[in-house]
C-alpha cells in the first residue's frame, strides 16, 4: 500500500526499536513479551503523536496554514508534540487545554507536559473547565484568529482524524517489516486507546496489508462499547481516505478493553501504579500514568487472569508519555506497591 502521495513531513526518528523484555517474561511466567518503542520517536521527548502529527503538519503545510489550533488535557502528551513539530516547521501554535482531572496537584497544573509546553512556546495556551466542547471551542478560537489574519488549521484532540491515523498506518507497516526481518510471529498486539487514531490507524495498516495480528486496545476514559465504536468508525474513515474499500475491516476486529481505566480518565490505579514500577525495576523502561502505564496495566492484568497461553508472543506498544509522571510525583513517591 502506497502513503507516499500523501503529504507528510519527516518527524520520527526511526524505525523504532522493537525488544524482547527477558526479565518481565520470566517473572510473569506467561507468554513471551515484546515491546515497540513508541515513546522513543525521538520529538521533544516523544510518543505516538509524533507519528500522527507527520501527515497533519504535512497537510497544514499543503493547505499553506500559518497557525495550527489544538486541544488536550492539561497533560496532554498530544499537545506537547503538536507544539514541538510545528516550531519544527515555522507555524505558530495556540493550544486549549481542558481541567479534565479534577482534584488534581499543583505538579499536575504546572509540571510534566505543562512546563514543556511553556518552554516549547505555543503562541496562546487558554485553560478550560472540565466538561467544555472542547473541538467546539477550536471552531470559535479558528475564528478569531482567522480575523486577526492568521491561516488557522485544526487538529482535534490527539490527533485522531483519517489524516492523523495514517500516522498508525504507517507504523503498522514498519513494524509488519520488523516481524518480518526477525521472523517473528506475534499472537496479540496491545496498547492503550483513547481518542482512537493510534487503534484505527494499525487495524487499517494491518487490514489493508492482510496481515493477521489482532489489536487489542485497553481504554483509558470510555467504555467498551463506545470505545470499539469510535475505533471502528475512524478505523473505516482512514481506508477511505487511502481509497480502500472501507469493508477490509470487520466489526469484530475491534476490540477494546474497558477494565483498568478505574475512577475516570487521569486519575492513578494501584494497577497502574504497579505496572509503572514493575516494567522500570525489571527492564528500566518508563510507562506514563495516564496512557501507557494503565494499558500495561492491562496485559499485566490479563496475563495473570490466563488470558494468554505460554506460547503466545505479545507485542506492547508502547505509546510514550514518561514526562506526565513529574505531573503525578505525590502518586509515586513513598509508594511500595511492588517489590521485587
Ligand atoms: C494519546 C496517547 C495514547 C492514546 O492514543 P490515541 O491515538 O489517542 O488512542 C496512548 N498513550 C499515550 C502516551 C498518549 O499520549
Amino acid at each position: 500500500m502506497l502513503l507516499s502521495h500523501l503529504p507528510r513531513v519527516k518527524l520520527v526518528q526511526g524505525p523504532t526499536p522493537l525488544e524482547f523484555l527477558p526479565n518481565l517474561t520470566q517473572l510473569l511466567n506467561g507468554p513471551e513479551i515484546y515491546i515497540k518503542r513508541d515513546d522513543a520517536t525521538g520529538l521533544a521527548t516523544g510518543g505516538n503523536k509524533t507519528r500522527k502529527l507527520e501527515f497533519l503538519i504535512g497537510d497544514a503545510l499543503a493547505q499553506g496554514a500559518t497557525h495550527i489550533l489544538t486541544q488536550g488535557a492539561t497533560q496532554s502528551n498530544h499537545v506537547r508534540q503538536t507544539i514541538a513539530a510545528a516550531n519544527k516547521f515555522g507555524l505558530k501554535t495556540s493550544v486549549l487545554l481542558e481541567q479534565r482531572v479534577g482534584d488534581a496537584t499543583d505538579e499536575y497544573y504546572n509540571n510534566g507536559n505543562l512546563l514543556l509546553d511553556e518552554i516549547l512556546g505555543a503562541s496562546s495556551i487558554e485553560v478550560l473547565a472540565s466538561g467544555t466542547d472542547m473541538n467546539a471551542a477550536l471552531v470559535e478560537k479558528a475564528k478569531v484568529l482567522e480575523a486577526q489574519g492568521e491561516r488557522p488549521y485544526i487538529i482535534p484532540g490527539g490527533g485522531s482524524n483519517a489524516i492523523g491515523a495514517l500516522g498508525y498506518v504507517s507504523a503498522a507497516i514498519e513494524l509488519i517489516n520488523q516481524l518480518n526481518h526477525l521472523q517473528l510471529n506475534p499472537t496479540h498486539l496491545i496498547h492503550a486507546t483513547g481518542s482512537t487514531g493510534t487503534q484505527a490507524g494499525l487495524l487499517a495498516g494491518i487490514a489493508a496489508t492482510h496481515s493477521h495480528l489482532p489489536v487489542l486496545g485497553i481504554s483509558v476514559r470510555a467504555e467498551k462499547s463506545k470505545q470499539e465504536e469510535n475505533v471502528y468508525q475512524l478505523t473505516r474513515a482512514t481506508l477511505e481516505h487511502l481509497g480502500l474499500d472501507s469493508k477490509l475491516i470487520s466489526r469484530e476486529k475491534v476490540v477494546a478493553n474497558s477494565d483498568y481505566v478505574g475512577e475516570g480518565y487521569g486519575i492513578p490505579t494501584p494497577s497502574m501504579i504497579e505496572a509503572v514500577q514493575l516494567l522500570a525495576r525489571t527492564e528500566g523502561i518508563l510507562l506514563d500514568p495516564v496512557y501507557s502505564g494503565k494499558g500495561f496495566a492491562g496485559l499485566i492484568g490479563l496475563i495473570r487472569q490466563g488470558y494468554f497461553t505460554k506460547n503466545d508472543r505479545v507485542i506492547f506498544l508502547h505509546t510514550g508519555g514518561a514526562v506526565g509522571l513529574f505531573g503525578y510525583r505525590t502518586t509515586f513517591s513513598h509508594t511500595s506497591a511492588y517489590r521485587l
